[in-house]
């Protein structure tokens, strides 16, 4: 991808940043999540296609003598502060990458649910890299930002671009998607708890040997014209993601989220990622509240927000 910085975000990021960077990351949907065969590093060959939701986690970063980070918001009383947080791993790579101190204070307000199925921690990462860059003035282009973020997740790179793009490889190969400018909307609907993304490969896995998987999704070529007609109609009739079964065996209680959705005049729904957060597509705005506040009442999660996209990936604020 070859996108550029903004002018006033790029003269920031090559002089090093005294004050306070605020980055702000968006969560991601597979609207087309086609899962291959396992491969021999233990990763399953992607067929994928992200897309950037405005729903956001916020990093803020400031000088510091060492570096440290503290937390709010959406689950992070269930996450430790040391080496295995993703925000700590990104500093210390983006650090080593451009062989810098990795002193920072960062701060982390998370609203992306966690083990959710929308990458929050993959996003928590794209924003270290994003504003650790800014605050040290190492100056890297997006490119190689992107090329560190593969070494950290496979949803990493996705989430320093944003937008909607084609995912391959195990997902960490990244190209934009290109179609004619819409938005679309979205209700989200967020379940009690998380499920491992691991396990939900695994199952997928095990239902394949055992030959109760539904068929493989197989080409994207029809995602793909999808986006480009601009129909939401058409659009819905096009998601499709192969951890559904797998997900709704780990947790059966998510058909009936489905069902809700439908019931609620969605135009289609899937299972996001690993799940458990199911994503459903509306005609419109209003559509979209209304199908919120549907989903809400019938108690088929424990909230449903609205939200659109595509949206842009890490970006200083
Ligand atoms: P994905 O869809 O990318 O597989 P997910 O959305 O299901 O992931 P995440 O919220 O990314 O789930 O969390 C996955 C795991 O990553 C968590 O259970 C946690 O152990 C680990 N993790 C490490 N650092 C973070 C972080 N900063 N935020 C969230 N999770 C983190």
């Amino acid at each position: 991808m070859t996108e550029a910085w903004r002018p006033d975000e790029d003269e920031q990021r090559r002089r090093g940043a005294s004050g306070p960077v605020r980055v702000r990351v968006p969560a991601k949907v597979n609207l087309h999540l086609g899962v291959g065969p396992l491969r021999r590093d233990g990763y399953h060959e992607l067929n994928t296609v992200y897309h950037a939701i405005s729903i956001f986690d916020e990093l803020t970063a400031r000088r510091g003598d060492t570096l440290s980070l503290t937390m709010e918001g959406e689950g992070t009383g269930e996450l430790a502060l040391d080496d295995s947080n993703l925000i700590i791993r990104a500093a210390h790579a983006l650090a080593g990458y451009a062989g810098v101190l990795p002193h920072a204070r960062l701060h982390l307000r998370k609203q992306i649910p966690l083990a959710g199925g929308l990458a929050g921690g993959s996003a928590d990462a794209a924003a270290a890299l994003v504003a650790c860059d800014t605050l040290w003035g190492t100056g890297l282009s997006r490119e190689e930002l992107a090329e560190i973020a593969a070494d950290l997740g496979s949803d990493v790179p996705f989430l320093i671009h944003g937008g909607t793009a084609l995912g391959t490889g195990r997902g960490e190969a990244v190209s934009p998607v290109l179609a004619r400018p819409t938005t679309w909307h979205w209700v989200v609907a967020i379940a009690d708890g998380g499920l491992s993304t691991p396990q939900a490969y695994r199952e997928l896995d095990r239902l394949r040997e055992a030959g109760s998987a539904g068929p493989p999704l197989g080409s994207i070529d029809g995602l793909l014209a999808a986006l480009r007609q601009r129909d939401p109609r058409v659009l819905a009739a096009a998601l499709g993601n192969d951890l559904q079964d797998a997900a709704l065996v780990m947790r059966p209680a998510l058909a009936a989220t489905l069902k809700a959705g439908e019931a609620a005049g969605a135009l289609g729904g899937i299972v996001s990622g690993s799940g458990p957060t199911c994503v459903f597509l509306a005609a419109d705005a209003a559509d979209a509240e209304r199908i919120a506040v549907e989903l809400e009442n019938a108690q088929v999660c424990r909230e449903a927000r609205v939200a659109h996209g595509p949206v842009l990936g890490a970006r200083v604020t």
